[in-house]
């Protein structure tokens, strides 16, 4: 469902190359997490992953086919945006609804979606709330709730939870650690923060000027840094 394949993907932007041609794959299923300091291209490669950015040459295929020129809505992937960009005159259920009332799903239909999602998400209580009336945290969960109803192959996050309070980044990880285990669908999740990266990954691609440092689990690149810039990134003396 959600395998990935980047094949010698290349972005410049103007005469500047962000991202000289890189090949990687992610496994369907698979929690990978893309870091690296601000500006090493991150978002660039997510948003390319995305469709929201063109490459400037190779190839990207998505579930077995070659998805390089398809528009974003056509991808199957739920990109998870930092800022929630929740409707603050609809209710939490019309909220996470939405995108099924776009796509011409009957009211039964939007009813028993919607449900499930909020069960995944520990919503249901708050189904007839208005965003204004929920926390952060809340607001975060609706925001995926939101994706979770298209039943994407993917999930896309860029950096969700730079936002939040120390305390609440705490337990939104959890939260998507934990909502990953439940759905099992691949995830890609952009950050700058090692410790995120360290304890939500099941793959680490570690970035630096566009180019890949190194990839693997967070034991590995903590046992066995390729570099001295993956060291001192993921922590580990060497
Ligand atoms: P990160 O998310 O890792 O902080 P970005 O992917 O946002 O990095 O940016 C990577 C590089 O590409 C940066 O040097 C940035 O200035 C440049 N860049 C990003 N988007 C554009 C754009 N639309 N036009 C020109 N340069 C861009
Ligand atoms: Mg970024």
């Amino acid at each position: 469902m959600g395998r990935i394949t980047l094949e010698k993907v290349r972005k410049a932007f103007g005469d500047v190359e962000v991202i000289p041609p890189l090949d990687l794959t992610i496994e369907d299923g698979e929690f990978v997490v893309f870091v690296g300091p601000s500006g090493c291209g991150k978002s660039t490669l997510l948003r390319i992953i995305a469709g929201l950015e063109d490459v400037s040459s190779g190839h990207i295929e998505i579930d077995g086919t070659d998805a390089t020129t398809l528009p974003p809505a056509k991808r199957s992937l739920a990109m998870v945006f930092q800022s929630y960009a929740l409707y603050p005159h609809m209710t939490v259920r019309k909220n996470i609804a939405f995108p099924l009332r776009m796509a011409g799903f009957s009211k039964a239909e939007q009813d028993k979606k919607v449900e499930a999602a909020a069960s995944v998400l520990n919503l249901t209580a708050y189904l007839d709330r208005r965003p204004g009336q929920l926390s952060g945290g809340q607001r975060q969960r609706v925001a995926i709730g939101r994706s979770i109803v298209r039943e994407p192959a993917a999930f896309l996050f860029d950096e969700p939870l730079s936002n939040l309070d120390a305390a609440l980044r705490v337990g939104m990880r959890l939260e998507i650690s934990e909502l990953h285990k439940r759905l099992a669908t691949t995830m890609v999740y952009v950050t700058h923060d090692q410790v995120e990266a360290m304890t939500m990954a099941d793959k680490i691609v570690v970035l630096q000027a566009g180019r890949i440092e190194q990839v693997g689990s967070p034991l590995e690149l903590y046992k066995a840094p390729r570099n001295k810039f993956v060291a001192g990134f993921i922590g580990s003396p060497r």
